[in-house]
C-alpha cells in the first residue's frame, strides 16, 4: 500500500523567481524508507515540510494513508496529519527533562498511559535510565535519540527526518545511522529522510528520490541509482563518474578505451557518452602503455587514480589501498563496465 503519495506537486515561495518544487510525483510504500537526495537548495526540505503540512503547495495533491491532506486549495493542518518530525537541530526543549520532552506530545493521554508510553519508547531507543537528564547533559547521539523518541511517541503513521545526522561528529554518524535504521526496522514505520549525502541515502533507504532544482531526476532503489543513473546529473551526484565519448558502429559502441555493448540500441552513427565509474577501470603498468597516471588520491580503503588518455580525456580508476604507482607511470587500461550506461552526447 502507498502510504504517502505526491502527485503533480508544485510550490513557489513568495517573491521567488523559480518554483522550489516543480510537478513532483512520488510515493512511499507502507513500512519503507524513502530518501530525498540532492544538493543544497534543490527543494528537499520543502518536500518534507509540504508532507508535514508546514508548507502549502499551490498545485498538486498529497495523500497520507489514503487521505487527501492537500490539494492546492485546502490543507489539513500538521497536527492532524499523523506525522512525526525530527528536525536537523533536534529542537528539544532545553528546560525539560528527557521524560518531559517525550511526554510533550502525549498530553492528550491519561497520565498513566503517557508514562507507560514514555517507558516503552525510551526502551526502544536505548535510553532507559536517562529519564531525568536535561538535553545539555546528553551527547549529540543521545539528543538525537530523544528527538526520535519524541516524534515516535504519539504513534505517527509517518516519520519525517530532516538531515538527521548532519550535527553529529563524523565518527558518530555511522553508528547513529545503524541505530536509527534499527529503530525504523523495529517500529516498522514509514519514513522519509532528507539528506545531501549519497552514502547516507544508500545506507538507509529502500528507495531514493534525486532532486535537482525542484524537479525529480530519478526515483529508484539505491543500486539502480548508482549503477544505472537515468541522467548525467544523477550519475555525477551519487559518485565519481567519467563520461567517455563514443560512437555506435556495427551494433557496438567504440571508444578510446575499448568497445562496449550497445545495450540500449542506439542507432548506427549515434554519438554517445558512456558512463564509467572508477571501480570499472583497472590499470596495470605497461611500457609503452596506452595511458598515463596523472594523479593519485589516497582514500584509506582505496587509491583513486586519475588517468590521462592520448586524446586528453581523463578516467578514474579505483585500485587497492596498497597499490601505489608513481605519477607519470605509463599504464594499460582494462575497462569492465558491469552496467553499461550511455547518454546521447550533449552538445
Ligand atoms: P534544500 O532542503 O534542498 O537545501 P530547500 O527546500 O530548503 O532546499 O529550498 C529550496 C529553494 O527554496 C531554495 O532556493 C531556497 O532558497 C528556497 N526557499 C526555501 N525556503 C524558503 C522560504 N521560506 N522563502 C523563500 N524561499 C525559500
Amino acid at each position: 500500500m502507498k502510504l504517502i503519495e505526491l502527485s503533480g506537486v508544485s510550490l513557489t515561495y513568495p517573491n521567488a523567481v523559480e518554483p522550489a518544487l516543480h510537478d513532483l510525483s512520488l510515493d512511499v510504500k507502507e513500512g519503507a524508507t524513502l530518501s530525498i537526495l540532492g544538493p543544497s537548495g534543490c527543494g528537499k526540505t520543502t518536500v518534507l515540510r509540504a508532507i508535514a503540512g508546514f508548507e502549502h503547495p499551490q498545485a498538486g495533491e498529497i495523500r497520507i494513508a489514503g487521505r487527501l491532506v492537500c490539494d492546492g486549495k485546502q490543507c489539513v493542518p500538521p497536527e492532524e496529519r499523523g506525522v512525526g518530525m525530527v528536525f536537523q537541530d533536534y529542537a528539544l526543549f532545553p528546560h525539560l527533562t528527557v521524560t518531559q520532552n517525550i511526554a510533550f506530545g502525549l498530553r492528550r493521554l491519561a497520565p498513566r498511559a503517557a508514562a507507560d508510553a514514555v517507558t516503552h519508547i525510551l526502551d526502544l531507543v536505548g535510553l532507559a535510565g536517562f529519564e531525568d537528564r536535561y538535553p545539555h547533559e546528553l551527547s549529540g547521539g543521545q539528543q538525537q535519540r530523544v528527538a526520535i523518541a519524541r516524534a515516535l511517541a504519539p504513534k505517527p503513521v509517518v516519520l519525517l527526518l530532516d538531515e538527521p545526522f548532519s550535527n553529529l561528529d563524523p565518527d558518530m554518524r555511522g553508528q547513529m545511522r545503524e541505530e536509527v535504521q534499527e529503530i525504523l526496522r523495529r517500529t516498522g514505520i514509514t519514513a522519509v529522510l532528507v539528506t545531501h549525502d549519497h552514502d547516507e541515502a544508500f545506507a538507509m533507504a529502500d528507495r531514493i528520490a534525486v532532486l535537482n532544482r525542484g524537479r525529480l531526476e530519478q526515483v529508484d532503489d539505491p543500486e539502480s541509482i548508482y549503477h544505472t543513473p537515468s541522467t548525467p546529473f544523477v550519475a555525477n551526484f551519487v559518485g565519481q563518474a567519467d563520461f567517455l565519448p563514443g560512437r555506435v558502429e556495427n551494433g557496438k559502441i567504440h571508444t578510446e578505451a575499448g568497445v562496449f555493448e550497445n545495450v540500449t540500441g542506439h542507432p548506427h552513427g549515434t554519438a554517445v557518452e558512456i558512463m564509467i565509474r572508477p571501480d570499472d577501470v583497472h590499470i596495470t603498468p605497461a611500457s609503452p602503455g596506452t595511458a598515463q597516471i596523472a594523479g593519485r588520491q589516497f582514500r584509506g580503503s582505496e587509491n583513486l587514480y586519475t588517468v590521462l588518455l592520448p586524446s586528453g580525456q581523463y578516467l578514474h580508476s579505483s585500485e587497492a589501498s596498497t597499490t601505489v604507482y608513481p605519477i607519470g607511470t605509463s599504464v594499460e587500461l582494462t575497462v569492465a563496465a558491469t552496467h553499461i550506461v550511455t547518454f546521447v552526447k550533449r552538445r
